[in-house]
């Protein structure tokens, strides 16, 4: 009952299990993966962080230096391994958690076999992007091609010579478009429902990282306003290719849709020189098409739904007024949900959610001293 119990072993869990033990607190993580960094094990190939290295390092141990400036997803890996391992975080692998309830005094987690656990206090790190989401279109169970999330693709092997239609203009989708144009399929198309906005990775050495998070904090139509005049002057006009300017600001869709921008690592290019072709959104299947928003029809082999992940959390906990609509916790990042229960890991910032679950870090443990 005693022992602080984490759930997952990822950045976020790994983080706040170190600042816990800093203090002197006994704490253990359950993991369901077979190790550290699961879902960052799962993810494709060429991914390499969005933010840099600097800015991305957990607390009391920076990412090393040789891991370079955009970490690689094999060294980010590593990364977390080494910082379990240097501050002797204990890590319970191959533990899923499959409910959580409220106890006499504390929270009774059910683990995947029949075990039960008690603790008194629980921190919940399970990840915001949890559960690959794949919207349910009219007619998909007809689709006879292939249909898989973007959590599932790994490289543009198996797509060599495929006609392959992505779903979504999001990090995800757009970097995959890149890498299934660069890495010979036969056609590419990115399906589009809300324009995405598009910025540069850096500009002359400065990344947009930091941008997001100096100009982050300004009001609203400010930033909005100023992030429109931005993407005039460093993107070319993409509307002739057939991806429409925002009509909703980037920080108004910051905070109505936890958005982040688009960082450009090679779709602008594709774009322009037609490798890629951005198309409508999808309205629905037949069993050998897909029908576009604008009346259209296509026939890929491959459909890739890089539509976006729920939090899982609403299949976790008998309580569902712990979270919004969106299965978001309505408390997390620091306060307490319920006496003995936090959130760490569920804020979608400008500045990066590595560097949030550092930030969050630090406010459980001192909450929980507190
Ligand atoms: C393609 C992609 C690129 C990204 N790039 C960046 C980037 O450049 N910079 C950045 O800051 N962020 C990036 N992110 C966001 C990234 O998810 C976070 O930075 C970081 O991984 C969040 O760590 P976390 O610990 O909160 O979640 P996760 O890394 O998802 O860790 C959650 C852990 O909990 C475990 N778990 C889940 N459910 C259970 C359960 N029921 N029982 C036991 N264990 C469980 C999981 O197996 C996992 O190990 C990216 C995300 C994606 C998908």
């Amino acid at each position: 009952m005693d022992q602080v119990i984490v759930l997952g072993a990822g950045a976020a869990g790994l983080a706040v299990a170190r600042q816990l033990k800093a203090r002197g607190v006994d704490c253990v993580v359950l993991e369901r993966g077979p190790g550290v960094a699961t879902s960052w094990r799962g993810r494709y190939d060429r991914l390499h962080l969005h933010t840099i290295r600097s800015l991305s390092g957990l607390p009391g141990f920076p990412i090393p230096r040789r891991y370079g400036r955009w970490v690689g997803r094999d060294d980010l890996v590593r990364y977390l391994e080494t910082y379990a391992e240097r501050f002797g975080i204990d890590v319970r692998t191959g533990t899923p958690v499959e409910r959580v309830k409220p106890g006499a005094d504390g929270w009774t987690l059910q683990i995947g076999g029949g075990t039960e656990l008690s603790t008194r206090t629980l921190i919940v790190a399970t990840g915001y992007l949890h559960t690959p989401v794949v919207p349910q279109w009219p007619g998909q169970e007809k689709w006879t091609g292939t249909l898989l999330h973007s959590a599932d693709y790994r490289n543009p092997e198996p797509f060599r010579g495929k006609d392959v239609l992505v779903v979504g203009p999001g990090n995800s989708g757009s970097e995959i478009a890149t890498d299934l144009a660069e890495g010979g399929a036969s056609a590419v198309r990115l399906a589009i429902r809300t324009p995405p906005h598009i910025v540069r990775r850096e500009t002359a050495g400065w990344p947009a990282q930091m941008n997001g998070l100096l100009l982050g904090r300004l009001p609203e139509p400010a930033l909005n306003t100023l992030s429109a005049a931005m993407a005039r002057l460093e993107m070319p006009d993409l509307r002739r290719y057939g991806i429409a300017r925002p009509s909703e600001g980037l920080k108004t869709r910051l905070r109505t849709h936890r958005y982040v921008p688009v960082q450009d690592v090679g779709i602008v290019r594709d774009v322009v020189a037609g490798r890629v072709r951005p198309v409508a959104a999808v309205e629905g299947f037949t069993e050998d098409s897909v029908r576009l928003a604008d009346g259209s029809t296509l026939r890929p082999d491959v459909v890739i739904a890089a539509t976006g992940y729920g939090t899982g959390l609403r299949e976790l906990f008998d309580d569902p007024s712990l979270f919004d609509e969106t299965g978001v916790p309505l408390v997390h990042g620091g306060a307490p949900a319920r006496p003995g229960l936090f959130f760490v890991g569920y804020d979608v910032t400008l500045g990066g959610m590595l560097r949030q679950v550092a930030i969050e870090s630090r406010r459980v443990a001192r909450a929980y001293r507190g």
